[in-house]
């Protein structure tokens, strides 16, 4: 593992690659090598959360037909107001994807472009 940082921020010891059990799943980490605390990248967190189901906006990839299809979560759906028969663009980041949501009763009202 990439070592993130050089010295704990409690003891200023040094730091080596270690494993943390936590819930039952092994996480990679760092750890003091005096006072044994333990620091985790935000990936390996992130990953906690998934295999334990606490993380809210977290969904599953699946496939339906020949598409991979994920769920979005109810809560953003309600929050973007978005209904069926709205769009959703996406957008290749660096990081992932930006969905962008259109909604179905605004694209009339927009200016036309001339191609
Ligand atoms: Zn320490």
């Amino acid at each position: 593992m990439k070592k993130f940082i050089e010295k704990c921020y409690k003891c200023n010891a040094g730091v080596k690659a270690a494993r943390s059990v936590k819930e039952s799943i092994s996480l990679d980490c760092l750890k003091c090598i005096k006072c044994g605390e333990e620091y985790f990248t935000s990936s390996e967190l992130v990953r906690f959360d998934i295999l334990k189901g606490t993380r809210r906006l977290v969904r599953k990839f699946g496939v339906l037909g020949s598409s991979t299809i994920a769920r979005i979560p109810n809560s953003i759906v309600e929050e973007l107001n978005i209904k069926p028969g709205d769009y959703g663009v996406f957008e290749k980041r660096p990081d992932g994807i930006l969905i962008r949501p259109y909604h179905a009763g605004d694209l009339g009202k927009q200016p036309r472009t001339r191609m």
